[in-house]
């Protein structure tokens, strides 16, 4: 083998790094890229990541490519194309572990990333890709994040970037920042799953690198996030990743890095992880809880939680993979559920978008009445947000407001209102007469209404 390669996850058939190819040519699945990796002493390697923290060489800043090592495909580092992303910050969420019936809970933030989710960590890397091949225009589908991201790395590395996107079905703050760096938008009339279809047709056999998380070298950059999380925790390994689901993408790169890390010695046990799902959009856990998890189950997706708003998630079988190798579980929660949890991340300081919150709401299910898996009390669990508070900020007023709505479709499009949901932990803008006395009696009320005297 060359340094790098691709490889068919199923039928173990090779191909070279060369060429643009997402699948394998004969059995159709889909690929990974494999190394033979420049890693003989694991300790030395941990020590090198720490000490590029104090340098200022761009590939050093970065938090993917800080851990090149792992990711050596792109044979020259004058190729890289990056912003910096990751280093993204690692937390304690006290009310969110309460909340959760966990003693402690950390959550890994990827929505601090430069356009405000994970899909950086996997653009830097992509894009990169694109540029070794010496590509000049890139594409994807997207439900908001990934054309947020792949229309800024294209920008940054001068080429043109080709989204789309569902017609009314993206978060308004997502649209904005695709327009504002430069992509070409194309909305498209139907759902997210036949953006997908059409791209995979329209970069078939031209000179477009297709960029969603079915292309292998996305993958390779969302692998970091686990490698960031064990050096923020000094290397000690968490019982579970908890990773919400929708393409699948983050989940199998998830899966692939802790792999790897085993297989290298740089840690001696898997983490599970457990993949969320929304319930409207949930075809992993119905494949699954299928008595034919061999076979995908697709759904017609419908979610509040537009980022994993995804019927035929193209990673299904890398994500089944991960699950595998980690003795993983995926679970599926409600509308209600997902909007609670993220108040409560809310309440904690962090904030992020409703698809991030699954990964409360499904601590919280399966510590409280897991069947199939259960989390226990003491586990030490890290839970990946995925993207930012300010991505959805409609979302987040109409429940503070009490006017959010299962059936509310879009910003763009009132579909209809029904299937109203409780505002359980609102938190209403109050309205007060502008005068000081007004003003103060307000304040005092909501101190001692929460114990806290204003001294
Ligand atoms: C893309 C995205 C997801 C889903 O990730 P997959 O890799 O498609 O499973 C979840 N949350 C947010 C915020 C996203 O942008």
């Amino acid at each position: 083998m060359d340094f790098a390669a691709l490889e068919c996850m199923s039928c173990h058939r090779r191909y070279s790094t060369d060429r643009a190819q997402y699948r394998c040519l004969a059995c159709g699945e889909l690929l990974d890229v494999v190394y033979d990796f420049p890693v003989k002493d694991p300790e030395e390697l941990k020590t090198r990541w720490q000490q590029r923290r104090l340098s200022d060489d761009p590939i050093d800043v970065s938090g993917v490519w800080r851990y090149r090592e792992l990711i050596p495909f792109y044979r020259d580092t004058s190729n890289i194309v990056t912003y910096p992303e990751g280093n993204t910050p690692l937390v304690d969420a006290p009310r969110s572990a309460a909340y959760a019936g966990l003693r402690r809970l950390q959550v890994k933030h990827q929505g601090f990333n430069p356009t405000g989710s994970f899909k950086d960590n996997g653009m830097t890397t992509g894009v990169t890709q694109a540029r070794v091949l010496g590509r000049n225009a890139v594409a994807c589908a997207s439900t908001g994040n990934t054309s947020a991201a792949m229309a800024a790395y294209a920008s940054r590395a001068g080429m043109l970037g080709i989204v789309l996107v569902p017609d009314g079905q993206i978060a308004f703050a997502k649209l904005s920042q695709s327009l504002e760096y430069g992509a070409l938008t194309l909305q498209i009339g139907g759902d997210f799953d036949v953006a997908m279809r059409l791209v995979e047709e329209i970069t078939a056999d031209v000179g477009i690198y297709l960029l969603n998380s079915l292309n292998p070298f996305r993958l390779e950059g969302q692998k970091t996030i686990m490698v960031e999380m064990l050096r923020q925790r000094g290397w000690v390994v968490p019982d579970r990743v908890v990773v919400p689901g929708g393409n699948l993408g983050n989940s199998s790169a998830f899966g692939k890095a802790l792999k790897e890390l085993f297989d290298l010695g740089l840690i001696d046990r898997l983490p599970k992880i457990t993949i969320v799902q929304a319930r409207g959009a949930d075809p992993l856990y119905q494949t699954i809880t299928s008595s034919t998890p061999d076979h995908l189950v697709t759904v017609h997706a419908k979610t509040l939680a537009t980022a994993i708003k995804v019927g035929e998630p193209v990673s299904w079988k890398k994500a089944k993979r991960a699950m595998e190798w980690t003795n993983g579980w995926v679970a599926e929660v409600g509308e209600q559920e997902i909007a609670d949890a993220k108040a409560i991340i809310g309440q904690d300081g962090i904030g992020c978008e409703p698809a991030s919150a699954t990964a409360l709401a499904g601590i919280k299910q399966l510590v409280e009445n897991g069947t199939d898996e259960e989390v226990e009390r003491d586990e030490d669990v890290v839970a990946i947000l995925t993207g930012h508070v300010l991505k959805d900020p409609d979302y987040t007023v109409r429940y503070h407001l009490g006017e959010l709505f299962a059936e509310y479709v879009t910003e763009t499009s009132v579909i209809s209102k029904s299937e109203p949901l409780n505002s359980t932990f609102g938190n209403k803008p109050v309205h007060v007469e502008g005068t000081r006395d007004a003003i103060l009696k307000v304040i005092y009320e909501e101190a001692a209404r929460r114990g806290i005297t204003i001294a």
